[in-house]
């Protein structure tokens, strides 16, 4: 089969990158970039969780911000949380250090809205795309960038497929790549043949945090002060109860006349949120002097 160019079983030191963890500890790390919105997580947490295993999720700030509790969920279950950007850019791209610094600080942000923690240091580039000048500007924030090995899953590919090209480059220290959206629906069908063949060969599968202390690197974590301001426009009703009015409110309407006395006491409290529709006599009627 062939390799990954993103590949290399050596493990890193100074560099802000993970491509490897040790090669003479038998471990290896399971990743998912990404996030879904269709498919459910669960298929991927149970594939891992029925073998003993832990997994290691990159996903993206936009994710987060949207799933809040499914993101919560993983890490209660025992898996590690990190980010994949927030935006999932072409990162390599970007040329201004503020610019790239502020897609790693929203997915921060977001980390830590949905889950109440600091964020880790260490994150995925989408499509593995970055330049060495990315790299300097994550060292200078104590970032690492965690490649690996590409299980070909993004390409919506089945079970068997992915399992046949990861099985067979089970080592110590790999980092599988894997994804957890809703393209690879292969992948949670590959996890018992992928986590069999490493239990085979004597391998356990860990965290990343794991694989960056056994190499002495411990993961940093950076955290935001947040303060959120919920503005003063009286009461907060959730959106489902927002309907258009149906004839019985209009009825209402039309025979309530005193409905104008009921306006709120304080001005800058708006009235309750009922959408109704006037119907053109009645605009008449009101505009009448
Ligand atoms: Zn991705």
């Amino acid at each position: 089969m062939s390799r990954s160019v993103f590949h290399a079983v050596q493990p890193d030191t100074g560099r802000a990158t993970l491509d490897a963890g040790r090669a003479d500890v038998p471990a290896f790390a399971l990743t998912f970039d990404d996030g879904p919105d269709l498919v459910p997580i669960e298929r991927w947490l149970k594939a891992l969780e029925d073998k003993g295993a832990r997994g290691t999720f990159f996903f993206t700030g936009e994710w987060l911000d949207r799933h809040p509790r499914l993101a919560r969920r993983i890490i209660a279950r025992g898996h590690e949380l990190a980010h994949h950007s927030y935006h999932h850019r072409r990162m390599g791209e970007i040329e201004d250090q503020a610019l790239f610094l502020e897609e790693i600080r929203l997915a921060e942000i977001a980390y830590q809205e949905a889950t109440g923690r600091p964020a880790p240091a260490f994150f995925r580039f989408p499509y593995l795309h970055y330049r060495e000048r990315n790299l300097q500007w994550l060292s200078g924030i104590g970032y690492v960038a965690v490649g690996g090995f590409d299980s070909g899953d993004w390409a919506g590919i089945d079970a068997e497929s992915i399992a046949a090209n990861v099985a067979p480059a089970l080592e110590s220290g790999i980092v599988v790549v894997h994804h957890c959206n809703d393209i690879a629906r292969g992948t949670p069908g590959a996890l018992p043949v992928i986590l069999d063949a490493a239990a085979e060969r004597g391998l356990k599968a860990v965290v990343v945090s794991d694989m960056l202390r056994a190499l002495s690197r411990h993961p940093g974590y950076r955290s935001w002060r947040l303060s959120i301001t919920v503005p003063a426009d009286g009461p907060d009703l959730p959106a489902e109860d927002w309907r258009p009015a149906g004839a019985p409110e209009e009825a209402r309407l039309r025979t309530d006349r005193n409905a104008a006395r009921h306006a709120p006491a304080r001005a800058d409290v708006p009235p309750p949120r009922l959408a109704y529709r006037m119907d053109p006599g009645d605009e008449q009627l009101r505009k009448r002097p």
